[in-house]
């Protein structure tokens, strides 16, 4: 259906509903990101002594969430020695509260149009070098069938541009379309067990609805907490440009029963060491309102996209501090999903892995329509930005099972209802780690029964044997139910879980 402009304006009014974003907010006027407190942390001072920095990282081991003082603390941090006892206690942490897990998934991206006119953005309203286009039903469903039946995914998130034509019932049903779908494969049926959800901020009454039909993870990335850079980046009379809308995005998220909620910052905006403490305060405000932090926290940084002169002007974020800030956020949120994507190269998701990384996108296209129809798949105007990291799943996953992870595809705590509060106690007790384990070593034996090439069965299996020695071993009491579920899903049986 084509909108004509005046409808689109309409409709774009019509969006904010601001009693929804005020009612979060303190009466006097202000938010929760104070502006002044950290810039006073952030003017010069002296470095921590070790003492304090390894304090600091005991905190951070007991899963315990950093205030701001005590992150600025740590980015004051040059020496090389502490720097490095950091980055092992980041990894130590994610082993900690996630062991040696990683959990992948695909975006699917349903449509490129967008009313916002995001400078960063290959997506931009104003940008006429991108093709528009918007999947119907079918097109989803093939889609889905791509990666449920071929590659073999169990997780999407579904991504659009915000715009009448992917507005509320679009998504709705859309997730339900994706959880309907069911592929066979070589040994079993492929299908999509968790559907979670990156698009713009949305009203309470729609994220119901999104929850009813099954939504995961909902993501909202702040972009910047800088608000003189976001009122730059986002120009005014758009949607995107008011910054407490959006900042109140994960509040109604738990007014409408979301309570696993992801949060980002679009890194090469602002100055990192802002935004991290930022972020922090969010994530604070998250812990206050909702009783939980943020279930994951998102790390994209600007890529180059079609015709967007903005990203090339500017000056972005280097490798060497792109690798501080996961360490840093890490350590800051001890409990919560770190996600890398794609958009980074295979090198430097090689050099985050062990610094604390739970969740990496694999085989993944950015381009509307392109798992289906393959071979244009890294067609610049068919994308928001270019990919860093195109490599297959198969290839992902053998390369992660030789650093000793193994990959998850297990959507079972949210199935069980192991989400918001429950997860997060879960997590910062170490307990969620053994279900989990149990789960990853099933659905990881399905992935490579059903998908895997014969050169990453080899490697998979021999990671299987020392999962399935340790589960023996260090849970005695849930091994003699787990083997037989095991020997279940290696006699055909799918989707079995704890
Ligand atoms: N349109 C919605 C929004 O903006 O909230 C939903 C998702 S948008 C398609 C997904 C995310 O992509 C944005 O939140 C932004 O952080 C990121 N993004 C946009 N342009 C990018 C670029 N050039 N490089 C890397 N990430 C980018
Ligand atoms: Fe639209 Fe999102 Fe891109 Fe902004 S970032 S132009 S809102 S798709």
């Amino acid at each position: 259906m084509k909108m004509t402009t005046v409808s689109q304006e309409t409709w774009a009014s019509g969006r904010i509903v601001t009693a929804e974003a005020e009612r979060y907010l303190p009466a006097a006027g202000g938010d929760f990101i104070p502006d002044a407190e950290i810039a006073e942390l952030l003017k010069p001072a002296r470095a921590p002594e070790a003492a304090r920095v390894r304090e600091l990282l005991a905190k951070a081991l007991a899963v315990e969430t950093l205030s701001l003082e005590e992150l600025a603390e740590l980015m004051r941090v040059r020496d090389p020695g502490l720097w490095e006892e950091m980055k092992a206690a980041a990894g130590a942490i994610k082993r900690k509260v996630y062991d040696n897990r990683v959990v992948t998934f695909a975006p699917l991206y349903l449509g490129s149009r967008c009313v916002n006119d995001c400078l960063y953005c290959g997506l931009r309203r104003s940008n006429a070098a991108v093709e528009r286009r918007v999947l119907n039903l079918d097109e989803v469903r093939a889609e889905t069938e791509a990666l449920a039946g071929q590659l073999g995914h169990k997780r999407l998130i579904v991504v659009c541009g915000e715009h009448p034509s992917t507005g509320l019932d679009f998504l709705a049903e859309s997730i339900r379309e994706i959880y309907a779908v069911r592929v066979p494969t070589r040994r079993g049926i492929g299908q999509i067990r968790r559907v979670n959800v990156n698009a713009a901020p949305m009203s309470v009454g729609e994220l119901e609805v999104l929850r009813e039909c099954g939504l995961g993870t909902f993501q909202v990335f702040q972009e910047t907490y800088d608000r003189r850079v976001f009122a730059q980046v986002h120009p005014a009379g758009t949607i995107k440009s008011d910054f407490r809308w959006r900042l109140t995005a994960m509040h109604r998220a738990q007014d409408a029963g979301i309570d696993d909620n992801g949060i980002g910052v679009l890194y090469g905006l602002g100055d990192w060491r802002f935004e991290l403490l930022a972020q922090q305060a969010h994530v604070h405000e998250m812990e206050r309102f909702c009783g939980i932090g943020p279930h994951t926290l998102s790390f994209p940084r600007l890529e180059p996209a079609v015709n967007t002169p903005f990203v090339e002007q500017t000056r972005g974020v280097s490798d060497d501090d792109f690798e501080r800030i996961v360490v840093l956020a890490r350590l800051a949120v001890p409990y919560a999903g770190v996600i890398i994507t794609a958009r980074e190269s295979p090198a430097m998701r090689r050099r985050l892995l062990p610094l604390g990384v739970t969740q990496m996108d694999a085989a993944s296209n950015v381009g509307i329509g392109a798992y289906a129809d393959g071979q244009e798949k890294q067609k610049g105007e068919r994308q928001q930005f270019l990919l860093g990291d195109s490599r297959g799943l198969d290839e992902c996953i053998r390369e992660w099972a030789e650093a000793g992870c193994i990959t998850s595809f297990c959507t079972a705590g949210y199935r069980c209802g192991r989400t918001g509060k429950c997860i997060m106690d879960l997590l910062r007790s170490g307990t969620e780690g053994k279900f989990c384990k149990l789960n990853a070593v099933l659905t990881f034996r399905e992935w490579l029964d059903d998908f895997a090439t014969e050169e990453t069965r080899e490697i998979g299996f021999a990671l299987l044997d020392r999962e399935l020695e340790e589960i023996r071993v260090q849970q005695p009491g849930a091994w003699p139910a787990f083997e037989r579920a095991y020997q279940r899903i290696v006699a055909g049986e799918r989707d079995l879980y704890f």
